[in-house]
């Protein structure tokens, strides 16, 4: 029996691995389940799934879970504020962590679990972005597992030789093939890009997600962070990382061996799937996937991304290059250009503009440590509020 810790249960990614720990009560424990305000959700998953600790970082939310547990006659005690889900994650019944919070808020938990040396299933490609070398640094010290579940990451890492662990450069692989779906927005007009919204930026056509990162998919930022992602889970450097728009969905991604000799992972596109084989490996168990019908896919396409459509990738592919601090920068600014697209204060091509300008006045610096990486957050954090705040000025 593994006993599991979910960061950020009540989202997509925290449904989908509920969904697989329920048909295997024989081999998981759920210990912890933690949410950002979603009070709802969070009651029902403690109702069926009666961990022992539930985290609500919103001090109100959870002082109304408390109150409804307690009704419930429930004895999970209920934590709040951030601090807890670092407690959470390094408790010493919790075998596996799921870090599926999103954006720069799962760092602190996720490298909490780095270090106390747990299996990371990690969903949360921001956490490792921002940290970089140190996250792994973190993994290598304490001897943690690193297992990815970003399908694209997911996928390699099942074509990587056993024995492949996160970090080491694996022997004779040439290329990692990133596919990628292209978004909503692939075959749009260059010039109605400035007036799509938020609803159509969300309407992914192969995935249901969470909004931050159906906006990034629809930016192809998603892209870009996976690729930081791949260049450091892999031990390549993003020169040797390709992106391929794949629009079905079905190739989740590739290995180009030196022998000429190409591995792909194929699969619906459905979550649980990544998610089984990170709760199971090295074994592999059911997960509620339907098989993959080859006569229905028929045919599978292949393109190169455009730069021009997509800003974006190109901005990450810098970063991934200047390394240092340069992510962390980049995601901050994203997630902020992000939030500001989804409150309609920003069209969805100025996401690229906001992110580029905060790259171009804040100079990356060593990532030395975790304090030069979170200063290099709330920089560029505060730049592009301010650049924010001046464009609503304007208008
Ligand atoms: P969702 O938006 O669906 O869920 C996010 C989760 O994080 C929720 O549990 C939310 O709580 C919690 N959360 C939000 N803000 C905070 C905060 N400040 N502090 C603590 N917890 C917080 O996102 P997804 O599940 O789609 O994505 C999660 C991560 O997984 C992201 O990093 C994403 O890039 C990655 N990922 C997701 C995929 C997918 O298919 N969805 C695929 C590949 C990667 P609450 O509900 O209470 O707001
Ligand atoms: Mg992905």
């Amino acid at each position: 029996m593994k006993g599991l810790c979910i960061l950020g249960a009540t989202g997509s990614i925290g449904v989908n691995t509920l969904d697989v720990v329920a048909r295997h009560p024989d081999r998981f424990q759920v210990v912890a389940l933690t949410g950002n305000c979603r009070t709802e959700t969070l009651l029902k998953q403690c109702l069926k799934h009666r961990p022992a600790y539930a985290v609500m970082v919103d001090a109100r939310a959870a002082s109304e879970l408390r109150r409804q547990l307690k009704a419930e006659g429930l004895t999970t005690e209920v934590l709040a504020g951030a601090e807890a889900l670092v407690e959470v994650a390094k408790l010493p019944e919790v075998d596996y962590v799921m870090a599926a919070i999103v954006g720069a808020a799962g760092l602190l938990p996720t490298l909490a679990a780095a270090r106390a040396g747990k299996r990371i299933l990690l969903a949360n490609k921001e956490a490792l972005v921002i940290s970089g070398p140190l996250f792994m640094d973190a993994v290598r010290a304490s001897g943690a597992e690193l297992l990815p579940i970003d399908s694209e990451h997911n996928a390699i890492f099942q074509c990587l030789p056993p024995g492949f662990r996160a970090g080491i450069a694996p022997p004779a692989v040439r290329r990692i093939l990133l596919t990628a779906s292209g978004g909503p927005f692939l075959t749009t007009p260059l010039e109605d890009l400035a007036k799509v919204t938020p609803e159509q930026a969300i309407a992914h056509p192969k995935w249901e997600m969470g909004k931050k990162i159906s906006v990034d998919s629809a930016t192809m930022m998603n892209k870009g962070l996976e690729v930081i992602e791949a260049s450091l889970l892999f031990a390549v450097p993003p020169e040797r990382i390709e992106v391929v728009i794949h629009p079905q969905s079905v190739i989740h991604s590739l290995v180009d061996y030196q022998d000429g000799s190409v591995l792909a992972q194929l699969g619906n596109p459905d979550m649980r799937i990544p998610i089984a084989y990170g709760l199971a490996w090295p074994e592999r168990i059911d997960s509620g996937a339907d098989a993959l019908d080859l006569f229905e896919v028929a045919r599978l396409d292949f393109q190169p991304p455009d730069f021009k459509r997509f800003p974006c990738l190109r901005l990450a592919f810098e970063a991934a290059r200047a390394g240092g601090t340069a992510p962390a920068l980049l995601n901050a600014a994203n997630e902020v250009a992000v939030a500001a697209f989804l409150e309609r204060k920003i069209p969805f091509t100025g996401i690229a503009g906001l992110i580029e300008h905060t790259l171009n006045a804040i100079p990356a610096a060593a990532a030395k440590d975790l304090e030069a990486v979170l200063a290099a957050d709330t920089s560029a954090r505060r730049f592009a509020a301010a650049q924010l705040a001046a464009f609503e000025e304007k208008r």
